[in-house]
C-alpha cells in the first residue's frame, strides 16, 4: 500500500464515492468487504436496520458506507466491515495522513490531549488514589497522561500509529508501545485506571479489548470511556468515516455491564475541556467477573437504545 497516493482534498466537490473508490482513496483496496451484516458486537442479534447510507470523509468527500442500528440494544456500527488487517493497516499508517499529521503529530494536537488529560484528572480525583497506574488505550501522542505523570502517576499508553508513539516516547518521554489494542499483551492486575478516550469507536473489535482491559486492571481499578463519534457527526453534519461504531451513555452503560464492570455514572458534561463538544463519558469500577445473562435482563428491564429513539437522535442533531 502506498499512502502517498492518499489525496484527501483534491476530490471534486462534494463527490459521492461508491465503496471501491472509497478503499482506492485510503489506499486499502486490497481487503474485500465481508459479505453480510455481522451481528451487534455488544449484544449479539443478528438484526440491525441502516439509519444512515454514507459517511463524511472529507469537507468535499461522502462514501456509501452504512451506519446501522441494532434492533435489539441499539448499538450503532458501520456495515459493510472488513477483516481486522483492514483496521491495523488504516491505523498504523493511513489514519495519520487523514487527521493532518506530518512527521510527528500537531503540536496544537498534541497541547489539546495534554489540558484535556489534565482536565480529566482534576474531575475524576473524587474516584482515584492520590497516585496509581494508568493505562492509555488508543493515546495517540499520549498528551492525556502528562497531567497525570505530573502528578505522580505511573503511566503507560498503547498506539497503534506508530509515528504518534514513537513520539510520545521521545518529545514527551511517554511509555508507550505501539500496537493495536487487541493483541496488546498487558500486565494482569497491574492498572488503577484504564482510559478509552474516543478510541473504542475506531478499534478492530472492542470485545478483545476490553477483555485485555478487564484483566489488566487492579482490583477496584476503573474504567474511563469517552464516545466522540456522535458528537464528532452533530457538529459536522455526518457521520464520520473513521468511527466503526457510536456510542451513546445507554449502550455504555450495557458495554461495562457485558464485560465486567459496574457502571458509576455516564454524564455528556464536558469533563475533558470544551474542545470535544458533544462527547459522552462514562466511569466503571471492576467488578469480580461478568455476571452471566446481565446484560440480557438490563436490555429487557429497558435499558436501550430504540430504533426511534436513534432517529430522532440523529435528525434532532442534524446528522445526515
Ligand atoms: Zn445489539
Amino acid at each position: 500500500m502506498s499512502v502517498s497516493k492518499v489525496s484527501w482534498r483534491s476530490a471534486e466537490p462534494a463527490a459521492l464515492l461508491d465503496l471501491a473508490a472509497y478503499q482506492r482513496l485510503i489506499g486499502l483496496d486490497g481487503f474485500a468487504p465481508l459479505p453480510g451484516v455481522p451481528d451487534c458486537e455488544l449484544c449479539g442479534a443478528a438484526e440491525a436496520v441502516a439509519v444512515r447510507d454514507t459517511v463524511r470523509v472529507s469537507k468535499a468527500v461522502t462514501a456509501r458506507l452504512a451506519t446501522r442500528c441494532c434492533r435489539c440494544c441499539g448499538l450503532l456500527f458501520q456495515s459493510p466491515r472488513f477483516e481486522p488487517a483492514f483496521y491495523a493497516a488504516y491505523y498504523a499508517q493511513t489514519y495519520r495522513h487523514l487527521v493532518g499529521w506530518g512527521a510527528a503529530p500537531d503540536p496544537a494536537y498534541v497541547a489539546d490531549q495534554i489540558a484535556r488529560g489534565a482536565a480529566l484528572r482534576r474531575y475524576l480525583a473524587p474516584w482515584l488514589p492520590r497516585a496509581g497506574r494508568l493505562l492509555d488505550i488508543g493515546c495517540g501522542a499520549g498528551g492525556m497522561m502528562v497531567d497525570f505523570r505530573d502528578h505522580g502517576w505511573a503511566v503507560r499508553g498503547i498506539e497503534p500509529d506508530r509515528a504518534a508513539a514513537a513520539h510520545a516516547a521521545t518529545a514527551l518521554r511517554l511509555d508507550v508501545i505501539a500496537c493495536d489494542a487487541e493483541v496488546a499483551e498487558l500486565p494482569p492486575a497491574a492498572f488503577d485506571l484504564i482510559v478509552i478516550a474516543g478510541s473504542l469507536e475506531h478499534v478492530a473489535a472492542p470485545t478483545p479489548v476490553l477483555a485485555r482491559c478487564h484483566d489488566a486492571t487492579a482490583p477496584g481499578g476503573l474504567l474511563l470511556l469517552e464516545a466522540h463519534g456522535l458528537g464528532q457527526a452533530a457538529c459536522l453534519g455526518a457521520i464520520g468515516h473513521n468511527h466503526r461504531r457510536l456510542f451513546t451513555g445507554t449502550t455504555f452503560r450495557l458495554l461495562m455491564l457485558r464485560h465486567g464492570w459496574d457502571p458509576l455514572w455516564v454524564t455528556d458534561r464536558p469533563i475533558c475541556g470544551p474542545t470535544r463538544p458533544g462527547s459522552v463519558f462514562a466511569l466503571g469500577r471492576k467488578a469480580v467477573a461478568a455476571a452471566p445473562g446481565v446484560l440480557d435482563a438490563t436490555i429487557a428491564r429497558g435499558l436501550r437504545d430504540t430504533l426511534q429513539e436513534t432517529r430522532a437522535r440523529l435528525d434532532r442533531l442534524g446528522i445526515g
